[in-house]
Formats: structure tokens, C-alpha cells, sequence
């Protein structure tokens, strides 16, 4: 199963993230075995030499290591633990890794109910967006055992950044970290979309007052950078849609209950985002919320182009 000393890896999951990270891994050169719902979205891997397989046991049985990038938990569950699914195929001492953005649950069932299989298992959901995952740019937030991250590191930096590439700690741990940051840029998105449309409401013209956002203690990144993707190009970024986003928000809450922390503000920012999917659809871009403020001010939040603005004089 071993080509040039590489293992064979098997990938579950060719959407928007799974097809750049399976091509990197392709360009890497390692030897792939591939299946999603959609055969069409393995044509180019297989082009380039990847073998599909039916099942996702299949997938197991053909590979050295398996890795899913599937929506959401119930989504893992059933291409794990279901029926075909990876644990049919998996030899015993086999390694899964699960790098959709999900919660330990699933992974802690698996582990409890193959505890002799001698499985490795480890949690390594990724930020950077589809470009990421296209780029090989992708941080990866990995938990489980450290003698397992470090065997699996070359596996890892041909799919992200090798200086972001983080061993957060133990299994559960990757998707904590990363549903964290999801939770932050969330929160941030709302915050933000509340203070400019207030701030413009008021009479301030946008790019002075983001201007002095950016001048001030206030500052984020999101004020920075990533809401210019709204002010001056009205670009939501679907390549992240509204219905994963309100997943990632409704995982956050639920591992907040699950260790007993009250969050106030993590469930209003689900709601707010909640209205927007109700209002824009589950394909609109995670960045939606904001159109929510506009709409309060009556008219786009966007930055005039200094040309412009010199003409209009
Ligand atoms: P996606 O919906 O584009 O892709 C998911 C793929 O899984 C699809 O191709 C679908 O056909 C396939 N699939 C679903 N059920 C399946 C099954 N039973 N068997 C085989 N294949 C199946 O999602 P995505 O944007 O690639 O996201 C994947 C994961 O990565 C999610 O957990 C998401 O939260 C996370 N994530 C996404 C981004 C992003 O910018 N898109 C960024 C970071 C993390």
C-alpha cells in the first residue's frame, strides 16, 4: 500500500475544503483513495492517479491512515460508526483523523466502543478557508497523543502552514481551540456590524470611523482587515456558507453547556445569525449577519474610494 515509502491515504469529504487539501496531498505525492456523496468531485484526483472507492470501509481497507472533512458531527457519526462506514474497513492499530469542525463526542464513542482495536485517533480541524485548503496555507489545530502528531506532521504540512501547524493538546482539544476561534470571529462580525451601523446612523462617515476604530484600543482584526471584504467589495464570502456557520455557533454553545460555562453572548450571536440564515438561506456567506445592520440603516455599509470622493468635491 506504501508508493515512494508514503502512506496511502484515504479522504472522506470532497467539498469546499476537502478537494484543495486532498490536491495538495495529491501534489505531495501521496497515494490517495477517495469517496464523497458526489463521485463527480473526485474526477481531477483521479485524473491524477487516485483510486475511488464506493464505501468509506472501503476507504479504510485500501489506506495506511484515513481522514474525514464532513460537515458536521452527525455527518462523522455516520461515516464512521454507520453502516459501510470506516470502522468495517479500519485494520486494527489503524489511524483516523478527523479534521471537520465537530465536537469529541463522536470520536469518544468510536474510542469506547473499539477501546481493544488499538485505534489512533486524533481530532485536527483547520482555519483558513477554502483559499487555505487550495493553497496548502491551512492552520491545523491537532489533539490527541503526541507520538501520533509527530508521526502524522509530514501528513499535516502537505495540506497546511508547518508554523501553524499546533498540537493544542489532548484528543478533543483541536476541536475545542477551533470552535473557539470560530465563536471570537463570530462575535467580532456582530460587534462590529452593530457599531458601524450605529456609528454611521449617528451621522460619522464609514471610513472615518473605521479609521478610528483602527486607531483606537478597540481595534481587532476583523475591524482591520476582514470586514473590507464587506466595505469595499459587499463580498459576504460564500465560500463559508450560513448553514456551517450556525453549525459551528450551535457546537459552541453545546460544548459550552457540556463543561457547565454560562455564555450570554455566544447565544446571542447564534441567534443573530440564526435570523440572518432564516432571512438570506443556508447557501448565503458566513458574513450575511452583517446585511442584518445594513438593512437597519437603510442602505450598504460601504467605503467610498478616495478618487471618488476628491470628484465629489
Ligand atoms: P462542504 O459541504 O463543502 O463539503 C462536505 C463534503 O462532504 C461534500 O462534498 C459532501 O458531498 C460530503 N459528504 C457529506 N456526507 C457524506 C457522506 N455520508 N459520505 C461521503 N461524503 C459525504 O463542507 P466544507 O466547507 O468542505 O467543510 C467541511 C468541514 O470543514 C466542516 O466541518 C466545516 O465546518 C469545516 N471548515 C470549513 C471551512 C470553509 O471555509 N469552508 C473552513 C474551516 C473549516
Amino acid at each position: 500500500m506504501t508508493t515512494h515509502g508514503l502512506p496511502t491515504v484515504g479522504f472522506i469529504g470532497l467539498g469546499s475544503m476537502g478537494t484543495g487539501m486532498t490536491r495538495n496531498l495529491q501534489q505531495a505525492g501521496y497515494p490517495l483513495v477517495v469517496n464523497d456523496l458526489r463521485p463527480e468531485s473526485a474526477k481531477e484526483l483521479i485524473d491524477g492517479g487516485a483510486i475511488w472507492a464506493t464505501t468509506a470501509a472501503e476507504v479504510a481497507a485500501k489506506s495506511d491512515l484515513v481522514i474525514t472533512m464532513l460537515p458536521t458531527p452527525r455527518h462523522v457519526a455516520d461515516v464512521v460508526s454507520g453502516p459501510g462506514g470506516v470502522l468495517e474497513g479500519i485494520a486494527d492499530g489503524g489511524t483516523w483523523i478527523d479534521m471537520s469542525t465537530s465536537v469529541p463526542e463522536v470520536a469518544n464513542a468510536v474510542r469506547g466502543s473499539t477501546s481493544s482495536r488499538g485505534l489512533h485517533i486524533l481530532d485536527a480541524p483547520v482555519s483558513g478557508m477554502s483559499v487555505g485548503a487550495a493553497n496548502g496555507k491551512l492552520q491545523i489545530f491537532v489533539g490527541g497523543d503526541a507520538a501520533d502528531v509527530g508521526r502524522l506532521r509530514p501528513v499535516f504540512e502537505a495540506m497546511g502552514d508547518p508554523e501553524r501547524i499546533l498540537h493544542v493538546g489532548a484528543h478533543g482539544a483541536g476541536y475545542a481551540v477551533k470552535l473557539m476561534i470560530n465563536q471570537l470571529w463570530f462575535s467580532h462580525l456582530v460587534a462590529t456590524a452593530e457599531v458601524m451601523a450605529v456609528g454611521v446612523s449617528a451621522g460619522v462617515d464609514l471610513g472615518v470611523l473605521r479609521d478610528a476604530l483602527v486607531a483606537s484600543p478597540a481595534n481587532s482584526n476583523f475591524v482591520e482587515h476582514d470586514v473590507l471584504s464587506i466595505l469595499e467589495n459587499g463580498d459576504y464570502d460564500e465560500g463559508f456558507a450560513m448553514a456551517l456557520a450556525c453549525k459551528d455557533l450551535g457546537l459552541s454553545v453545546d460544548l459550552a453547556r457540556s463543561v457547565g460555562i454560562s455564555v450570554e453572548l455566544s447565544a446571542i450571536v447564534e441567534q443573530v445569525f440564526r435570523r440572518a440564515r432564516n432571512i438570506h438561506g443556508d447557501r448565503a456567506g458566513e458574513m450575511t449577519p452583517f446585511r442584518l445592520y445594513e438593512d437597519l440603516v437603510g442602505t450598504p455599509l460601504r467605503l467610498v474610494p478616495v478618487e471618488e470622493k476628491v470628484v465629489a468635491r
